[in-house]
């Protein structure tokens, strides 16, 4: 048997590395677990197992179509964001097609585009920002797809709407950009991108969610695509039929109600990311400053090494090295409690590792 070549050359996925009894601040869940309205539609909904589930996730289409005042026909559910990201791929890249997308970025975008046999073209961050006039630059005849992380993970920066806007204006139209919003929640900036009001200016833009990080859903993956209705119409063609599962739809519609646990999310995470900030600033470490709930810092140091020394002494963070970024390290937003264990674990590894430790 011949596995495909573009198939054969594909790295697998890097996941954040556990240690058992560590605090995970490595993958940027809710450090308070799930919404508790979700995880009790999960209690009353698991005798219901046994039937397939809505393959057209009605219920959680037009509860998303409400809130974010589209039709249903706009929003397409996914097994977590991931998989439209691969269904996106799937529908219009290409035979040989090219995506493009930046340097330092959620490694996904390459993962789909590989396959389906694409090329991915990678443009430098600026200043950790996606850098949106290369970006178009980059764009040719062979592009079909332009992926846009907005915040970006790893570094938590964002393009704002003004820029987002005049990016999407001068694109061709034939080129579909894809803005991966799995973190927007978090976002507190007055001039992030509005994206869902462009929806009704522009017809090759989709917007990606996720229930995965401030509704705490993670592990039941559930994200879901906005776009104009003949997008999610074709993109929907490469469906498998009961992609989202019944527990998972009826969970995410739950969540969706769970102000409170949203509100709680947000203003811990806001807390969090100021102090870690301050922190940063005081161990002399250069941080982006960040839209979401995980912060990127520079330490000048090897990143994998200072890893696994921070997670011998309690907390697993992720290291950029398989973002293109050897020297700097991705810590979640926690607790209060677990953000005052990171930054006395990553002193001591900071101390040790500048004594040549
Ligand atoms: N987009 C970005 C930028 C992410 O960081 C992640 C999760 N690591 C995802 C998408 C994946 O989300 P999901 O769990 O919905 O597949």
């Amino acid at each position: 048997m011949k596995v495909r070549p573009s198939v054969a050359a594909m790295q697998p996925y890097v996941p954040g590395e556990l240690r058992p009894g560590a605090v995970k601040l490595a993958s940027n869940e809710n450090p308070f677990g799930p919404s508790p309205l979700a995880v009790e539609t999960l209690r009353r909904d698991a005798s219901s197992v046994h039937l397939y589930p809505d393959q057209h996730a009605h219920r959680l289409r037009e509860k998303l179509a409400r809130i974010y005042s589209v039709d249903p026909d706009q929003i397409l559910v996914g097994n977590g964001s991931d998989e439209l990201m691969a269904m996106l791929a799937g529908t219009y890249l290409q035979h040989g097609g090219t995506t493009v997308t930046a340097a330092n970025t959620f490694s996904t975008y390459e993962f789909a585009t590989l396959l389906y046999g694409g090329h991915i073209r990678t443009v430098p961050l600026l200043d950790g920002r996606f850098d949106l006039e290369a970006t178009l630059g980059a764009v040719d005849d062979a592009t079909d797809i332009v992926f846009i992380c907005n915040p970006n993970n790893p570094t938590g920066t964002y393009v704002t709407h003004g820029e987002l806007e005049s990016f999407l204006s001068r694109v061709p139209d034939r080129v579909l950009v894809v803005v991966d919003e799995a973190y927007a929640e978090f976002a507190t900036a007055a001039d992030f991108p509005r994206s869902v009001e462009l929806l009704h200016q522009f017809g090759h833009l989709v917007v990606l969610r996720t229930f995965s990080k401030i509704y705490g859903l993670a592990g039941l993956r559930v994200g879901y695509a906005l776009g104009p209705a003949g997008v999610i119409r074709d993109v929907g063609r490469v469906k498998l039929p009961f992609n989202v599962s019944l527990l998972a739809q009826a969970a995410a519609a739950s969540a969706l109600d769970d102000n409170e646990f949203l509100a709680r999310a947000v203003r811990n995470n806001n807390e969090g990311r100021e102090y870690l900030e301050s922190e940063m600033k005081r161990l002399g470490l250069r941080c982006y400053p960040s839209q979401a709930n995980f912060i990127c810092m520079d330490t000048g140091l090897d990143a994998s090494a200072l890893f696994r020394r921070i997670m011998e002494l309690g907390v697993t963070i992720r290291p950029l090295t398989s973002f293109g970024l050897p020297a700097s390290i991705r810590v979640t937003i926690g607790t209060p409690e677990q953000n005052r264990l990171f930054v006395k674990c990553l002193e001591t590894a900071l101390a040790e590792q500048r004594s040549g430790g």
